[in-house]
Parts: C-alpha cells; structure tokens; sequence
C-alpha cells in the first residue's frame, strides 16, 4: 500500500492521519496515512529515509515548513513566495514541493459564500501562513489586498516580493484608512487568546470576518469581529480540510470531498 505521512513537532494534535484516511475510504484509493514525529534535528533525514523506504509524500507541519521549502528539488511558485511547503510529494528519486495552505483558504471562502473578486480584502498577519495565501488570493481578482502586520518590516518583504499593484501593507492603526469588505486573519494571537491591535472600527465595518485558528468556541478574534458588528465570522476548520484535499489532489489525482469529514471535525472539537 502507497504510504504517507505527515511530520512534526509537536504532531499529536495533528488531524491529518484522520482527513487522509477519511478521504482515502471515500475515494477508494489504497493508502496509509501517519503521523510521525521528528526530532528538531532530524527533518532532513526522517523525510529522505522514508523516501527511500518508498514513502509516496507527506505533509509537513510546525516547525519543519522552511526546512521542507529547501530539501526540495523543485517547489510550485505558490510555495516559493510562501518561504514554507506543507506537501511532498516523492517522483522518480525527486522531492517536489507545494503549499497547499493558500488555495485550501480560498476554496473555504468560496465554500462559504464570500466573494473575493472586486472585494477589499485585508490579511492581518504575515507569518509563513499569510505569506502561503498571498497569491491564491490575488489570483481571485480582489480590488485590493492590503498585508497588516506587528511587525511591519515582514508585510513589506512580502509586498516587494510579490511586486502587484493590487497588494499594499500598512501598520495596524492605519488601517483605519481603508474601507475592507473581507479581513483574514493570519496572525497565531488567538491561540495565545489574544487578539491583534486593528482599529475596532475598521472590524466593524467588514462584511466578513476569518480566522485561520479554530476551535469549539468562537477564536477570541471571531468573538471580538462578532461583537464588534462584523456580519459573517467563519473559523479555519474549513481551510485545514480544504488544504488537506489539495494535498490529497497532488498525490492521488482525485479531488476528494470535503463536507462530510469538515462536520464530523466539528463534532469532534473540544
Ligand atoms: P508564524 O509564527 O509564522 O506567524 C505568526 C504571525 O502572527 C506573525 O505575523 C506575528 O506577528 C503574528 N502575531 C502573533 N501574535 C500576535 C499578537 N498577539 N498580535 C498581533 N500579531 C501577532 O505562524 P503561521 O503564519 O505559520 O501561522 C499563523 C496562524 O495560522 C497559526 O495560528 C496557525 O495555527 C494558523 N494556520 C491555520 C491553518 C489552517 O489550515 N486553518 C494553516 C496554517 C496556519 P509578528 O510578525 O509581528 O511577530
């Protein structure tokens, strides 16, 4: 049987094995999927001995994304621009890499009805998870993507990297300068409970709210959007599953469907 894995550290919280396996008995493909903890020094060797065992691909996680970036032969433009790759895939004695993260966030929206085309779309953040996101939004056509971050020197790099006349980066309290239709949030605050420093009116006025995070309860980001009058608030459940069928896509060639594994994910928080 074709075996993948999905490796780092930590890796117990991964629902990856789970996703996998559920697509895997939906589409009938013969695969195993685990999950495989790797030591901090270890990632370059881990990946290439199971290669040579005759692994098929793998998904990467926190912290081995950059790593995965440049054990690769050949990375897609999508994972070039994100610094980071999320999927392997091992052909004919090469690593290819991907990052699947940014289309699996667009196929979210999309699935939840937001339109991205024409809109005015604000990406708080810009860690590896905006970075992988920046172009897959572009490529819907918004009629403006502006990057926000604490740190304001790492929205820049992005900016000149991506080099559009659509993408522009701001500190948090300029955004109040800018009307948004749609605002992202790719920042790691709501796992810490906190909450990025963006002016309350500029939430206010959005028509949707998303946070990349997810849990049972609304993220502290969503809860504050919801309050704060933002009309629709979604959480990154949905892009966890949507990058995973991606990743899914590349290894088997068949798309599988997400809606059934996503609600019983749901159930499943805790
Ligand atoms: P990184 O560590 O690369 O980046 C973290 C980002 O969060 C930086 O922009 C950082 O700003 C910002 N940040 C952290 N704390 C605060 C705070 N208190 N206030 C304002 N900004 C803050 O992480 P990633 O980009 O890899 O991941 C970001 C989040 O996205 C994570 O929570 C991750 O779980 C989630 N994610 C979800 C996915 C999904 O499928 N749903 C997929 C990938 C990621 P600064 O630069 O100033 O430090």
């Amino acid at each position: 049987m074709d075996q993948y894995r999905v490796f780092g550290n930590p890796i117990k919280h991964s629902r990856s094995p789970y996703i996998h396996q559920a697509f895997a008995e939906e589409t009938q493909q013969q695969l195993t999927y685990q999950s495989q903890l790797v030591a901090l020094d270890a990632f370059a060797a881990t990946i290439k001995d199971f290669a040579q065992a005759g692994g098929k691909g793998g998904n990467v996680t926190v912290p081995f994304k950059e790593q995965a970036l440049a054990l690769c032969d050949q990375v897609s433009k999508r994972a070039s621009l994100a610094g980071a790759v999320n999927t392997l895939s091992f052909r004919d004695g090469q690593i290819l890499g991907d990052n699947t993260d940014g289309i699996g966030l667009v196929k979210d929206l999309l699935a939840n009805k937001v339109t991205l085309t024409n809109r005015r779309i604000l990406l708080i953040g810009a860690g590896g998870a905006a970075k992988g996101v920046v172009l897959p939004l572009l490529e819907q056509n918004p009629a403006q993507l502006v990057i926000a971050n604490r740190t304001l020197s790492k929205a820049q790099q992005i900016c000149q990297l991506v080099s559009d006349n659509r993408l522009s980066c701001c500190t948090f309290e300029h955004c109040n300068n800018y009307e948004f239709d749609v605002i992202i949030n790719a920042t790691s605050a709501s796992l810490d409970g906190h909450l990025p420093a963006i002016p309350e009116q500029v939430i206010a006025r959005a028509e949707v709210c998303y946070d990349m995070v997810y849990a049972k309860q609304l993220t502290p980001f969503l809860h504050w959007a919801k309050e704060s009058g933002a009309n629709k608030v979604i959480d990154g459940l949905g892009m966890l599953v949507a990058q995973a069928a991606e990743s899914f896509n590349i290894w088997r060639g068949v798309m599988p469907s997400t809606d059934e594994v996503l609600q019983r994910l749901r159930a499943d928080l805790t």
